[in-house]
Order: C-alpha cells, then structure tokens, then sequence
C-alpha cells in the first residue's frame, strides 16, 4: 500500500482513529488527576492531535509531547498547535513509539488513542509502564469484542487483522497481569465510528479519487475503506474500541 496515499485520506479525515472529545475528556476525568497541576504527559500516536488538543484544553497547565511517526501528521498538528497559542506546552514530535525518548518514572499520563494495536497491547502496556511515575495513568483505546459470541464472518475477518481482539475481561486481566489496576473502561458508541472516524465516506472518496486520479491503486483504497465501514455499520453490535483508565501499581 502506498504510504503517501494512506497519509493523504487519513490527513483529510476528522482524525485518524475512532473516538470524540467527549469521550477523551470521560476518561480524563475518570483518571481522577485531571485537577492536578504541571502534568507530564504523552500522547503516543497521536495522529494530527484531536486527543492532544481536546487534552490541551483541559489540562490548561499540562506539558504534553505527543508523538507519531508519521511527519505529515506532526506537520498537521504544529501548525494546529501554533493557531491555539500552544506552543509553550504541547511538543509534537517526530518519533517511534518504538523508541520513545521519555526517562524511566517521569510521566503523570500516558494516553493513546486507537494506536497501542501497532505493538499489540501487551506489548504496549508493558513496555510503556515504565515511564510513568509510580501511582501514573494510562489511558488507551483498545479494539475489544463487546459480545462472548459473534457472527463467523465477523471473527474470521478479526482473527486476520487483529488477532490480539479480544474481550473487555480479557484486556483487564491482562493489564493487571502487568502492573496495573483498572480505574474505568467505557466502549466506543456509534457515532465515535460513523461520524467522527468515517465522517462522510462518501464525499471524502469523491475528492480523494479527484486528487490522485482513478487508478488501480487509487480505487483500491477507496474500496478497502468503504468495506471497513460496512463491516462497521453491519456489525457495531460486536465490537469497538474499548477505552481503558489504569493506573500504575
Ligand atoms: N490517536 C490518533 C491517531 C490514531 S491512528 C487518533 O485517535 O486520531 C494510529 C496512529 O499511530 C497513526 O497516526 C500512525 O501514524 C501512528 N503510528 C503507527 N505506528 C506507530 C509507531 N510505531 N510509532 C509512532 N506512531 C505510530
């Protein structure tokens, strides 16, 4: 897949990600440090910064580095940060979350949105718990079954993408196999899909293939992205990203 094509629907996009400010600020709040002052915090994959910004905004004293690797996307986000006066307490930057430059214990809140999949949850948790002081917060969206048994076309297409799905249960018990304690998990609704992440499919589609011509490549990823939000129309009775709160033991 070609990665500046990728880069370019998902720039033009509402954010890169399923999710919604309200949803970012119920779990700020059920972090229970958001009235806490000089936060440390870091936002891993951040995309173009919708949670950053939401975070920004309600942490008015916060000082908050947020990290992608893609450079377009952090592009996106200087410039958002400049317009807002923000300079002076949000840091995008270019980064791995692979080699994140964060010193052992010196985090109040790790957040990730829709992006800890790209280690693997287990993997992700457990190499970013470090880094936070002890007692310090991890948000992170997670895609999770929300039922015990769903349609086999359904896990069949899961167990290809994202073998790592799982139960809300599941995802607990894993993060409190690794030094956490659970604080509140809250799924996903609709909305933070089809109206947030998808947005108007349609007219994104239109401008996209007007852009980059109607190519074999360009039709395709068109089309892939269409049947992902089928597959979520058809089947949001099952899963969703799962939005978890942990604290640090
Ligand atoms: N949190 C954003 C973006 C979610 S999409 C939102 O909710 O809108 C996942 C993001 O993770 C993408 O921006 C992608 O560039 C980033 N990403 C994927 N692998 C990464 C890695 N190894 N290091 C840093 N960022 C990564």
């Amino acid at each position: 897949m070609n990665l500046d094509l990728l880069i370019d629907w998902h720039i033009n996009a509402p954010r890169q990600g399923p999710g919604g400010d309200g949803q970012t600020r119920l779990a700020l709040s059920l972090t229970g440090i958001a009235d806490q002052h000089g936060l440390q915090v870091a936002d891993l994959g951040c995309g173009t910064g919708a949670s950053t910004l939401t975070l920004a905004a309600a942490l008015s004293d916060a000082d908050i580095v947020a990290v992608d690797f893609l450079e377009p996307f952090i592009a996106s986000l200087e410039q958002a940060v400049r317009e807002r006066s923000l300079r002076s307490r949000v840091r995008p930057m270019v980064t791995s979350m692979e080699t994140l430059p964060f010193e052992a214990e010196s985090l109040d809140l790790i957040w990730s949105e829709g992006a800890i999949y790209n280690l693997g949850f287990e993997d992700g948790i457990r190499a970013w718990r470090p880094m936070l002081k002890p007692g310090g917060r991890l948000v992170v969206s997670e895609i999770t079954w929300l039922t015990d048994t769903r349609p086999a076309p359904l896990e069949e297409h899961w167990m290809a993408e994202y073998p790592q799905i799982a139960t809300a249960g599941e995802k607990v018990t894993q993060l409190e196999n690794n030094g956490y304690s659970l604080l509140g998990y809250f799924p996903l609704p609709r909305e933070c899909w089809l109206d947030n992440y998808y947005g108007d499919i349609e007219a994104r589609a239109a401008s996209f293939l007007a852009r980059h011509g109607e190519t074999e490549e360009v039709v395709a990823l068109v089309e892939a992205e269409r049947s992902e939000c089928a597959l979520y129309r058809e089947y949001s009775d099952y899963f969703s990203y799962g939005v978890y709160v942990a604290r640090r033991c």
